[in-house]
């Protein structure tokens, strides 16, 4: 079996797909793994960290005569134009994106796994990307808050006199959101949260934060929450400007997979918040959860700072790749035998995550959304 890997060139990436460890790991099953020189050094992982790994110096190189192709982002028309015909693909490939991007795997008869499709199931948590990358972007999302907020988080008692604790508000109490509010419960601040699926009240009572209450329950299929109506929408927003008004700090997590992200803090509910306060949006990436969030940007509304940070788990590339190395590793060893890949096609969960296969797209789900 022989592996490629190539250094990400998507802007501002510098994740890795393979760390040392999980080379070992391939090795030991069999596998031989060219990877581009300097492929992980972003991540701080040089050429000398994987010492049986052939480094050479370009994708044609790397890509050539590989079988198993793995990736963090998808890959360009150029990289999928060196990928041999019929190798196999793997990485967070953006399913739903680009049309182009799709015909041009199929063309090149490329079984490709988008790891955003794998099925959110037990069996499947220590394979899911999804998961280990929101919880870094969690992570970063506490860490920007408190940085940007110019208040402390904890309550500090000083000669001078005590410090009240900031106030975080952490709305979408997802995977992110459940580290986010973790994060600045570490750091002390006094932490609200609020998701619109039933379960996520326990949770976020269990990290220390309180519960908001709006009244509004949206459970979905999958365990994810479903698009809200208008009426409670509306509801929503009435019970939420009041805990938006009153925080130092609004964290936004709040998603629909395969939906743009939901607009929950209004132009009017940031009228209404504190001079100085901080908004961090994680949904930037997806359209944003606050009105006047520019993705990538810092812009400033009525003296409130609204951050929308872009690939935040690329700003801690060392466990961002550590952890995605794994997930590939989990999903990808099962099927190494005798040193060769052998999918069972069956399985729910390679059936759930194949994109691509044999020149056709076989994800249900993808091909009526790209029609
Ligand atoms: P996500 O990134 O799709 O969404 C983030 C959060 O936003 C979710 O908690 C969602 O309920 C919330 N949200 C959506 N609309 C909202 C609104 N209008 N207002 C407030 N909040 C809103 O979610 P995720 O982090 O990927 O996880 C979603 C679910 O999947 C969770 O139940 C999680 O526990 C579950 N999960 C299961 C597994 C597994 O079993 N393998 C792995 C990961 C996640």
């Amino acid at each position: 079996l022989n592996i490629a890997v190539v250094r990400e060139r998507a802007s501002g990436e510098r994740r890795v797909a393979l760390v040392p460890e999980t080379a070992r790991k391939f090795m030991a099953l069999g596998a031989a793994i060219r990877m581009e020189q300097s492929a992980g050094s972003e991540s701080h992982f040089l050429d000398s960290d994987y010492p049986e790994v052939q480094a050479v110096p370009g994708i044609a190189e790397a890509y050539g005569g590989a079988d198993l192709v793995l990736r963090v982002t998808p890959p360009s028309a150029e990289e999928i134009a060196a990928m041999p015909e019929g190798s196999t693909l793997i990485g967070l490939l953006k399913p739903f994106e680009d049309p182009a991007r799709l015909a041009a795997l199929n063309a090149r008869r490329i079984t490709a796994f988008a790891l955003e499709l794998l099925p959110r199931i037990s069996r499947a948590q220590s394979m899911d990307a999804l998961s280990s990358q929101a919880s870094c972007a969690g992570y970063q999302c506490g860490l920007i808050a408190a940085a940007r907020c110019t208040k402390f988080f904890p309550m500090l008692t000083t000669a001078a006199g005590t410090i009240r604790p900031a106030r975080v508000l952490v709305i979408g109490a997802g995977v992110a959101g459940l580290q986010a509010i973790a994060t600045c419960k570490r750091l002390g601040a006094m932490v609200e949260a609020y998701d619109v699926r039933a379960a996520a009240k326990e949770q976020i009572e269990s990290l220390g934060a309180k519960f908001v209450d709006t009244g509004v329950s949206a459970d979905g299929a999958g365990g994810y929450a479903r698009e809200l109506s208008a009426e409670e929408k509306a509801r929503q927003a009435e019970r939420l400007a009041k805990a938006v008004a009153q925080a130092d700090v609004v964290i936004t997590t709040a998603a629909i997979p395969g939906k743009k992200a939901p607009v929950i803090v209004t132009t009017d509910m940031i009228k209404g918040m504190k001079y100085g306060a901080v908004i961090v949006d994680m949904a930037a990436e997806s359209g944003g959860n606050c009105a006047l969030t520019q993705p990538g940007e810092h812009v400033v509304a009525n003296d409130v700072n609204i951050h929308g940070p872009l690939n935040l788990a690329s700003r801690m590339p060392t466990h961002a790749s550590e952890l995605y190395a794994k997930n590939l590793y989990n999903f990808l060893s099962p099927w190494i035998k005798e040193g060769r890949l052998a999918f069972d096609w069956e399985d729910e969960v390679v059936a759930g995550t194949l994109l691509c296969r044999d020149g056709k797209t076989t994800h249900n789900g993808v091909r009526q959304a790209m029609g």
